[in-house]
């Protein structure tokens, strides 16, 4: 016991990143996986340097792009707290020009319905307003081609999708979408599609009723610690074990500041095992791969 106890001073953090178990992780096919962040907050000075820190080490570290899906300033709330704290509107998108060197940015819509000035509140499926949401998505999606940025991937804030906002999220050119979590539901605990409208988590399908945007689901934050990732990765890496399956770890943007330890460890995780997992930006290439998955299998139906 004593001898034991002696060992244990030295398992740090980092070295229990190093052994965590691979179990059940052998794979004749790899997971493709991304991490993506839902990103609100860089109107903070202090988060944006932590997320574009941490953008050019997930780079250096995996040669892929980190997802990040991101609010225009035009998004309400955004709006609402950059012009009290000051930020100027070009500034917000100098942030995101530094961001997009090495992020893939995308599109993260929470919508609301404006009461009064600093009042606002939340579309969801107990206050639908599609008309706002959608609205909403026209805004912002005008303000991302203005100034030069053509979101492809999409992530719903508070996990809320409805079909309005999936047809317009098509009609604005959306190709992915990581908006089904693995439980299936959303912050208010309704489901957009039940259990017999989508797959498992692992195979990308279209997002109805879309004809175009493939859904890749999302597993979980990366933010425990990786024997705890280790561990809960198992239930997904257990399915299909003979076919590529694809998802994304999701993540927020200010969870960097608390974080910043668990996530960089996690993704070493990732990294480490390289013959089970094969990270990715799910750039056109890897789209184009899945979409002519997709259509064998729909020849097979
Ligand atoms: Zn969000």
């Amino acid at each position: 016991m004593l001898r034991m106890m002696r060992n244990i001073k030295y398992i740090t953090f980092e070295t229990l990143s190093k052994v965590a178990p691979l179990k059940g992780f052998d794979r004749s096919e790899p997971a493709v996986v991304g991490f993506s962040v839902h990103c609100e907050k860089i109107y903070d000075g202090v988060i944006y340097r932590a997320l574009l820190q941490f953008s050019k080490y997930f780079f250096g570290m995996t040669g892929k792009r980190l997802i990040v899906c991101t609010h225009s300033p035009l998004n309400p709330v955004t709006q609402y707290v950059i012009k009290n704290i000051g930020l100027k509107e070009a500034e917000y998108k100098e942030r995101l020009d530094s961001l997009r060197e090495f992020c893939d940015l995308g599109y993260h819509g929470h919508f609301y319905r404006k009461k009064k000035e600093g009042e606002y509140s939340t579309i969801n499926e107990y206050s639908p307003h599609s008309d706002v949401a959608v609205g909403q998505i026209r805004q912002e999606c005008g303000w991302f081609r203005d100034n030069g940025f053509t979101p492809r991937k999409y992530i719903a804030g508070w996990w809320y999708l409805n079909k309005d906002i999936v047809l317009e999220l098509e009609a604005q050119g959306f190709e992915t979408d990581f908006s089904m979590r693995c439980s299936g539901k959303d912050t208010f605990g309704c489901k957009y599609l039940q259990e017999d409208e989508r797959l498992p988590v692992g195979d990308p399908f279209i997002l109805p009723p879309s004809k175009r945007i493939i859904e890749i689901q999302t597993v979980f934050g990366p933010t425990s610690h990786p024997y705890r990732v280790g561990q809960l990765l198992g239930r997904f890496m257990r399915y299909g074990k003979d076919r590529k399956i694809y998802f994304v770890f999701s993540m927020h943007d200010w969870d960097l500041l608390i974080f910043d330890r668990e996530i960089r460890a996690s993704i070493e995780f990732v990294t480490r095992a390289r013959e089970s997992f094969q990270l990715s930006d799910f750039n056109v290439n890897e789209l184009d791969a899945i979409r002519s998955i997709l259509r064998k299998k729909r020849n097979h139906l």
